[in-house]
């Protein structure tokens, strides 16, 4: 925190993880382009559709709720809860084989858009509903993937 009084939204932890990481690597490209190179200034952008209001993550190239092309990207505050979860013990990627048992949840934004994310927590630290707020593991020099922890 820097008290810069012009910025209502504080841009969350980015760690470099790019040694370590043996997980999935996106690779930006088309809709998805701005939202990733947000992630590596910390910040966790979704699309807000300014013709029906639906919000929505990841990004596409047109709206889910009236297939308006190219809705803009608004900045998440990065706070949600957990609408589901489950706890992976067989890796459901390979390069996650070190990480089991590991937290999956679907997390709904405060502003809307649900998006399945790791949380970076115990297995036996969460519950339905509990408060997430996000980090970044910058996975490669393109992107930083969101990694909820328990607000
Ligand atoms: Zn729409």
């Amino acid at each position: 925190m820097t008290g810069d009084a012009d910025e209502s939204a504080s841009s969350a932890t980015v760690e470099d993880r790019r040694e370590e990481w043996k997980g999935p690597v996106p690779v930006p490209s088309g809709a998805n382009t701005e939202f990733w190179a947000a992630t590596l200034e910390g910040e966790l952008l979704y699309q807000h559709c300014e013709e029906c209001g639906t919000a929505q993550l990841y990004p596409r190239a047109v709206c889910t709720g009236c297939g308006a092309v190219d809705p803009p990207f608004e900045r998440s505050e990065g706070v949600g809860s957990v609408y589901t979860y489950t706890v992976c013990h067989v890796p459901g990627e390979p390069g996650f084989g070190d990480r089991t048992p590991y937290v999956v949840a679907a997390v709904d934004l405060a502003e809307g858009p649900r998006l399945l994310a790791l949380v970076d927590c115990a297995p036996d630290a969460i519950e339905v509903g509990d408060s997430l707020e996000v980090r970044f593991w910058q996975v490669s020099d393109e992107a930083a993937v969101p990694v909820f922890v328990p607000a």
